[in-house]
């Protein structure tokens, strides 16, 4: 067998389920095309495209009828940033419906990862433009028309992303989306306490821990949304990210956040991950729980 480096077997039948391999403002590692062909040269089983300029199912649904041969799935959804639409109801219905054929629209509706309050306040972004982010007030109440969109993914069965908010806010938002009948909840966790992703995933929600936030992209301000240009705050490290994964329990999954230029490639970069995962004595078995079994069960990625 051709030389491959450690940990190539624990991408093996792995599923990325965030990948911002679609056209941004600056460079990418890959495109969607390359992505999915080289998630599949590592026997991945999948890969969700993320993209905060547009609804990705469409990518998803025509890279799937060239390449969906080569046994890596990919899938796509609307993350609501003002540039892809705001948050509408219009916007998910278009969303969940456009593809090529039924089944084949988004598997996953976000709040805004950048236009939100938090993520806003941490750039350092003016006051007139805060007042127009979204967030969850301390009174706790979701504002409309987001339980409308939260009945929606669950009449649909696709996955309510709270997007890039506080712990405090991803908590108020799990508890409006279990009223809300939602089964398919993301929480990205990265950041969060132990007692916020326990009160998460007690909720129902699937707890998400990305690489990049681990990484050195972190050192260098990046144009995320807009031709501003910002630093990701001085991030956690594998170290503080070993309580988080062990208060998400059996609910937790592990993504790259990549496709930035500056990163590895995704499947290079999942790898490098996971290795850091087994080093802080996570098993093989946990790293598969977190890598295949929950993302499939939780975007519904047929094996
Ligand atoms: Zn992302």
């Amino acid at each position: 067998m051709a030389w491959q480096p450690p940990g190539s077997h624990l991408l093996r039948g792995a599923i990325d389920c965030h990948v911002h391999c679609a056209p941004h403002l600056n460079h990418r590692s890959v495109n969607v095309f390359e992505a999915v062909r080289q998630a599949a040269a590592a026997g991945m089983r999948g890969i969700g495209i993320m993209c905060n300029f547009q609804n990705t199912s469409g990518y998803a649904a025509l890279v799937n009828q060239e390449l969906g041969h080569l046994g890596c799935h990919a899938f796509g959804g609307v993350i609501m940033q003002p540039t892809a639409g705001g948050i509408t109801l219009e916007v998910a219905k278009a969303a969940i419906g456009y593809g090529y054929g039924p089944g084949t629209g988004a598997r996953f509706v976000s709040l805004p990862t950048h236009h939100t309050r938090m993520v806003a306040e941490r750039e350092g972004r003016s006051p007139a433009y805060l007042e127009t982010t979204f967030w969850v007030p301390p009174n706790g109440r979701v504002p409309d028309p987001v339980p409308a969109i939260m009945e929606l993914c669950a009449a649909k069965d696709v996955v309510f992303d709270c997007g890039h908010v506080a712990g405090r806010e991803a908590v108020a938002l799990a508890e409006e989306a279990k009223r809300r009948g939602v089964t398919r909840l993301r929480a990205h966790c990265s950041r969060y306490a132990p007692d916020e992703i326990a009160a998460l995933v007690a909720l129902g929600a699937y707890a998400e821990f990305s690489f990049f936030v681990l990484t050195h992209a972190t050192q260098v301000g990046l144009t995320h949304v807009d031709d501003e240009k910002h630093k990701i705050s001085a991030g956690p490290t594998i170290q503080d990210y070993t309580p988080r994964l062990k208060a998400a329990g059996d609910r937790a999954i592990l993504s790259t956040d990549s496709g930035v230029f500056l990163l590895p490639p995704p499947v290079e970069a999942f790898r490098e991950f996971l290795l850091l995962v087994e080093s802080e004595g996570f098993s093989e078995a946990e790293i598969r729980r977190m890598t295949a079994t929950n993302p499939a069960a939780l975007f519904g990625v047929a094996d």
